[in-house]
């Protein structure tokens, strides 16, 4: 299988391997793959008695061809381990009717982003082998706290490969900052910075743009790479569990091989509900997509309009991985319905005029398939309230809006096939809110809202976030924005 870039006409060329290290295609698109492999009735059944694992090494060997099977097996073992993944790496859990919900966060960081980022990093692993690459890969993260703590886990002794997450100081919660300050692993480096995101992320952008920098880097063996979420290597683990779901569906008698199923997405930068969509593509019988946004209704907007338009307010939610305004796995859904040559054009007056509006037949395309709904921040909280007084569920923030979504669907549509909402947090994860919405009381801090979210509930905190003011702090440094290049350098001992 080889890949090609989403803004390009070329003939697609290179190998999984050599996309996983590289990550973004030199023309600024991202890779897709030259065609889309078939998933047979045949081979859904066989899949519906095997593990997670060799779900996903099987759903992953027909994309990643230049990998053997064995090789993919190893490493789905490795990364979806049952002592990483308490309680399976997906599991389905029915929430009333014909509404499941899909748990995508069972893995150690107690969020959806370990189901990519517990598998991509042995991908890398291997690529950098794949490709004679025999320096090693220094991964740069800069976080507003959450992808940064599951991106140290996941690269956390892998081998070919060295991690340094950036946060900003005062802008990440004390449970996000014990939780990084706390990280184990030997090839693991944290360091706040003073400032905001913005500042982390441009202060990132800037070394990677350092050709001095690289140069330095390449001297003593490194080289810069990126965890980003538009890596092909973060979004085919995704396919995976949309398949293993339906799987799940099937094993319990709730759907006979070949019914459709819905699914509902809790959307952010898109990769997610992408990755259902590829699932349905490749021939698992999704019926509708339902892309969930919060208060930053811009995917809602553009799925009713045709008008993808940044020029807006941008919100600070409870569902804070979902405030975004530019959506980039979006992208690859235009590259499938329109072509490389509107997907680049698009993507120009995005950058140009933030700006841009889908042909007719684009439209149409995308609507076959798509809905948005959204849920602001009063409906997020209503809902954590009804689904855990009505059906004793306790939801995060984003899977609450999610949910909100799935009804709102449900009651325009009467449509009461089964729906797959997608869980993408731990309640545990935004406790707070949680706590919150379910008590209508203020919890004392972020970090005591934990017990105190278990204690009223009557659940337990999920091992990842469990004793973390009682681990060991590993990384004070506090660094200027004008420092972190040096920070790196340090910390590489070069
Ligand atoms: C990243 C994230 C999302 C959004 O996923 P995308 O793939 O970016 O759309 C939703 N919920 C949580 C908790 C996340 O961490």
């Amino acid at each position: 299988m080889f890949y090609k870039s989403t803004r390009s006409n070329s003939q697609a060329t290179a190998l999984a391997a050599q996309i996983i290290k590289q990550g973004l295609a030199e023309d600024g698109g991202l890779f897709v793959p030259e065609s889309i492999p078939a998933l047979t009735e045949e081979e859904i059944t066989a899949l519906c008695k095997d593990t997670y694992p060799v779900r996903a090494a099987k759903i992953l060997s027909k994309f990643l061809t230049d990998y053997t099977y064995e090789e993919l097996l190893e490493d789905c073992e490795a990364a979806y381990d049952e002592a990483a993944f308490v309680g399976g790496a997906a599991p389905l859990v029915n929430l009333y009717d014909s509404m499941e919900i899909l748990e995508l966060w069972h893995g150690p960081t107690a969020a959806f982003k370990d189901m990519a980022l517990q598998i991509m990093p042995r991908l890398l692993s291997r690529a950098l082998k794949k490709t004679g690459e025999d320096r090693t890969a220094l991964i740069l993260v800069a976080t507003s706290g959450d992808t940064g703590k599951a991106a140290l886990e996941g690269y956390r002794d892998i081998d070919g490969v060295k991690i340094m997450v950036f946060y900003p100081v005062d802008g990440v919660s004390r449970v996000q900052k014990l939780q990084m300050s706390t990280q184990k692993g030997e090839n693991v480096n944290v360091c706040a910075i003073e400032g905001n995101f913005d500042d982390a992320q441009t202060g990132v952008k800037v070394i990677f743009g350092d050709a001095a920098m690289a140069q330095k880097l390449n001297e003593n063996g490194y080289f810069f790479s990126s965890a980003n979420s538009i890596n092909w290597g973060r979004l085919a683990p995704q396919i995976v569990y949309y398949v293993s779901a339906y799987c799940d569906l099937i094993n319990s008698g709730k759907c006979k091989l070949g019914d459709p199923f819905n699914v509902c997405v809790p959307t952010g930068n898109f990769g997610n509900i992408f990755a259902a969509y590829l699932a349905k593509l490749m021939g698992l019988p999704v019926d509708r997509l339902i892309c969930a946004s919060n208060a930053n209704n811009i995917l809602t907007d553009f799925l009713h309009t045709g008008t993808y338009d940044r020029n807006r307010d941008f919100y600070l939610t409870m569902s804070p991985s979902m405030d975004i305004l530019i959506s980039s796995n979006l992208e690859r859904l235009l590259y499938f319905t329109a072509g490389s040559e509107r997907t680049a054009a698009y993507m120009e007056e995005l950058k140009k005029n933030g700006v841009y509006t889908v042909s007719s037949d684009v439209k149409s395309a995308i609507d076959e398939s798509f809905k948005g709904y959204f849920a602001d921040e009063k409906e997020t909280a209503r809902v954590i309230n009804e689904v855990y007084t009505k059906y004793n569920y306790l939801a995060d923030t984003h899977t609450a809006v999610a949910i909100s979504a799935a009804m709102q669907y449900v009651k325009e549509s009467g449509d009461a096939r089964p729906m797959v909402i997608d869980s993408t947090a731990s309640p545990y994860k935004f406790a707070n809110n949680v706590y919150k919405a379910v008590t209508k009381k203020t919890p004392t801090d972020d970090l005591a809202a934990l017990d105190e979210l278990a204690e009223a509930t009557g659940t337990s905190i999920p091992y990842p976030l469990a004793g973390l003011a009682e681990r060991e702090v590993r990384f004070t440094k506090v660094v200027h924005r004008e420092e972190m290049a040096n920070a790196v350098l340090e910390y590489l001992g070069i």
